[in-house]
């Protein structure tokens, strides 16, 4: 486990299940049609129960580089947010949809007030985003969001082994050294 703090609030990187983490907000890593899927998506609907999935087929959609909420049915959150990151196909426009995806969670969780949220590693699994790309922008769009006033207090990633631990590891490194 990894712990920096950024402007008063605390970044862990951590390695685990997201569905155990007691946090106001679970990211999930989710598709454009909200329609449940493997990895971590199979994993948190699965754990929440149907409730979850019954909001998400009334919300409908969610455009990709973006996020809705949820209530967080069995699980020990108060939301879950469903973040649609990239399929990466190397079309250039992934890096902004990569951070929109971040981004749009970090704006929900200022609009509901919350004080701790947790991210899985978005699209670096089915969507096949390369781990050494998406990690700095993972992390470079959270602590600039955390230089400004924010009701946060703790900010987790929880990933899954320690191949994309490591990858984040890395990457706060570097994001450190080099500002
Ligand atoms: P995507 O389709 O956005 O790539 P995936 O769920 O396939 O989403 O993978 C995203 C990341 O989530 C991968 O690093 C995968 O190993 C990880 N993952 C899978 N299950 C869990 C879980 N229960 N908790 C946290 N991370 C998970």
């Amino acid at each position: 486990m990894t712990t920096h703090t950024v402007n008063g609030v605390t970044l862990l990187l951590k390695q685990g299940n997201i569905v155990n983490v007691q946090v106001d907000a679970i990211v999930n890593a989710a598709n454009a049609g909200l329609a449940g899927g493997g990895g971590v998506d199979g994993a948190i609907h699965r754990a929440a129960g149907p409730t979850v999935m019954q909001e998400c087929r009334q919300i409908g959609r969610c455009p990709t580089g973006s996020a809705v909420a949820t209530g967080a049915g069995n699980l020990p959150a108060r939301y879950i947010f469903h973040a649609v990151g990239p399929i990466y196909q190397n079309q250039g426009d992934e890096p902004q949809l990569l951070a929109g995806a971040y981004q749009a969670c970090l704006n929900l969780a200022e609009h509901h007030q919350i004080h701790s949220i947790a991210f899985p590693s978005i699209s670096t699994g089915a969507y096949g985003y390369p781990l050494h790309l998406a990690a700095p922008i993972a992390l470079q769009t959270v602590i600039t969001h955390l230089q400004r006033p924010t009701s946060l207090q703790q900010v987790h990633f929880i990933l899954f082994d320690q191949r994309t631990l490591q990858a984040y590891q890395k990457a706060l490194q570097q994001l450190l050294t080099n500002g």
